[in-house]
């Protein structure tokens, strides 16, 4: 099995991929923590990145999807799944990746969408700046990040509902709730087969 999970900055991601892919035996791809760490790490990914992580717009899709394409290709096996978090982010993207799905014969991907309501994610995004010091998540970058997403990243889920099942998650509540919300979508939903 291989998933992508998506949704709005804030709703909670992060937090269930790292456990849903322990769970499943899945290679986590962060696009978001592979970019910060190329920031902090002062690579030529990070110093091209920096600008428009920090200022919460997105990184050229000509970059990320690169990126993604060389993670996939080095790590993904037959006996291997992965989850992909925070790609794709565009439809540019998304139509990418189902190119270098055929290409690599990737078939079972289930797709999940995590919503909450906004005054909940800017909540917690809010309360992230504080304890993570990420330079995103303050007010004004927050509200941007939100533009952000409903402007380029929302279409994603319209273009991939156009012939594919998406099962959306409400991610609202305790991070076990969430968690046991998802995988009671992946036993429902039936896997995508055409990329
Ligand atoms: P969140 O889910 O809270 O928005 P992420 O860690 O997924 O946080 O992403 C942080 C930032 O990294 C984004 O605001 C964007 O600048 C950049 N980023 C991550 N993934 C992508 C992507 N697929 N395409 C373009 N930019 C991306």
């Amino acid at each position: 099995m291989n998933i992508i999970l998506f949704g709005p900055p804030g709703a909670g991601k992060g937090t269930q991929a790292t456990q849903l892919a322990t769970n499943h035996n899945l290679l986590h791809i962060s696009t978001g923590d592979i970019l910060r760490a190329a920031i902090k790490e002062g690579t030529p990914l990070g110093i091209e990145a920096k600008h428009y992580v920090e200022s919460g717009g997105l990184v050229p899709d000509s970059v990320i999807i690169g990126l993604v394409r060389e993670v996939l290709q080095a790590n993904i096996g037959p006996d291997r799944g992965f989850l992909l978090d925070g790609f794709p982010r565009t439809v540019e993207q998304a139509r990418a990746l189902d190119t270098l799905f055929r290409d690599i014969d990737i078939k079972d991907v289930r797709i999940v969408i995590l919503i909450a309501p906004e005054e909940e994610l800017v909540g917690r995004m809010l309360k992230r700046g504080v304890e993570l010091g990420r330079k995103d998540d303050t007010e004004e970058t927050i509200r941007h990040r939100l533009e952000v997403y409903t402007a380029q990243t929302s279409p994603v889920r319209a273009y991939y509902e156009e012939t594919r099942q998406v099962s959306e998650v409400d991610g609202l509540g305790r991070v076990e709730e969430v968690a046991a919300r998802i995988d009671k979508a992946l036993r429902q939903s039936p896997p995508a087969l055409h990329w």
